[in-house]
């Protein structure tokens, strides 16, 4: 890999923008330590509160009042997922979907073996029948935790409907919507959404690695994930990254611009429509997201001839031996497992050109009519 590699892989992680690494230079050298009584501390307190605010906004909250939520600084999504269900589901019934991230879902098998897992339709969609019986058979008030969008496929989830579902059967249910590939990509209105909880990423969205945010209610009671100091609301003890979570608040107070991506997108798909099956095409999507399988031609070859030709797009999903595996998310819309092995992701950013996405367009189909002509 070189600088020359094009970047397709934003849904993995993005580069760090400028502003955000100038942001985090600026405080690197200082002894920045928020609990600090001194000079130095007041202003690490106030970066801290100034990113919070910068994070609520983006979520479109108010900073006070009645729909005012507590921004809780994590080290990570994976972090803000673990401190949510781990932290307030103690004795409910967990109710999540089969295209969860593993931070969701390998956490919710794990806190009770018997949750329930909710299937998705043909096009990656949460079944929101199905949900209906499951309410309709539970005893008690559950926790709802159901992505916004999903990192694979792209696919926007119905929060906002599933919300209102959910509480029509259970007013007291708590419902977590895992926004990590949502936020900087589409609006996202946590009030409107109906949730209690929700999760963000800062590196997914031009930040840097090491800030994520779980936003709550504020009456929500939630076990701490760490005790020792009384960072962040008595939940997360740990001296807060100061520097991340400044990269962060600058990219959570000015998003990048994606306007111009669901063209990008619609200009690759349409030059693949004869080659490629898209997956999650008839639903609504993430504007930057292609979940696309070449027939007959396994991802892991993909990937091995993107990578030759210095395309950077990865597998739907790798698993830890480093080996590809088919995608979970495409087994859950009903996909093969061979076929499912044939798909790759294409997540394109800010920075993404015409002209990158013409690149990989071209090494698509030279691949494509290689492996047709050999067969
Ligand atoms: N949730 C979703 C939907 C994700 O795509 C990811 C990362 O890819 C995570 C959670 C985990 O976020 P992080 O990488 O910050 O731990």
């Amino acid at each position: 890999m070189d600088q020359s590699t094009l970047y397709l892989d934003y849904n993995a992680t993005s580069p760090l923008r400028a502003d955000a690494k100038a942001a985090m230079d600026a405080c690197g050298l200082l002894p920045y330590n928020a609990s600090s009584q001194h000079g130095f501390g007041r202003r690490a307190k106030h970066l801290l509160e100034e990113a919070r605010a910068s994070v609520a906004r983006l979520l479109r909250l108010p900073a006070r009042g009645p729909g005012s939520r507590y921004v809780l600084f994590v080290g990570s999504g994976t972090e803000a997922n673990n401190l949510f269900l781990r932290g307030c589901t103690t004795g409910k019934k967990i109710i999540t979907s089969s295209i969860e991230h593993p931070s969701v879902l390998t956490t919710s098998k794990s806190i009770d073996p018997n949750c329930i897992i909710l299937p998705v339709t043909a096009d990656g969609v949460v079944d929101l029948a199905a949900l209906q019986r499951v309410l309709g058979s539970l005893t008690s008030d559950p926790v709802v935790s159901v992505m916004l969008a999903n990192n694979e496929s792209g696919v926007i989830q119905p929060v906002a409907e599933l919300a209102k579902i959910v509480r029509a059967a259970w007013p007291n249910a708590i419902i977590h919507t895992d926004a990590v590939q949502a936020v900087g990509r589409i609006d996202v209105d946590m009030e409107a959404l109906g949730v209690d909880a929700l999760t963000l990423s800062s590196h997914k969205m031009g930040g840097p690695l090491g800030a994520a945010a779980l936003v709550i209610r504020k009456d929500l009671v939630i076990t701490p994930s760490t005790t020792g100091g009384g960072q962040e609301q008595r939940l997360r003890a740990g001296t807060e990254n100061v520097p991340a979570i400044v990269g962060f608040g600058t990219v959570a107070h000015a998003p990048s611009d994606v306007s111009h991506l669901a063209a990008l997108r619609d200009r690759l798909e349409s030059a693949l429509s004869d080659t490629a099956t898209v997956y999650g095409q008839h639903a609504t999507r993430l504007p930057q997201t292609s979940l696309l399988g070449m027939p007959d031609v396994k991802n892991e070859t993909q990937l091995i001839h993107f990578d030759l030709h210095h395309l950077a797009v990865s597998a739907g999903s790798a698993c830890s031996s480093g080996k590809v595996d088919a995608s979970p998310v495409l087994l859950a819309m009903g996909i093969d497992a061979e076929e499912a092995a044939t798909a790759i992701r294409v997540s394109l950013g800010p920075d993404t050109t015409a002209a990158e996405v013409d690149a990989f367009i071209a090494a698509w189909q030279q691949l494509y009519h290689t492996t047709q002509d050999a067969a």
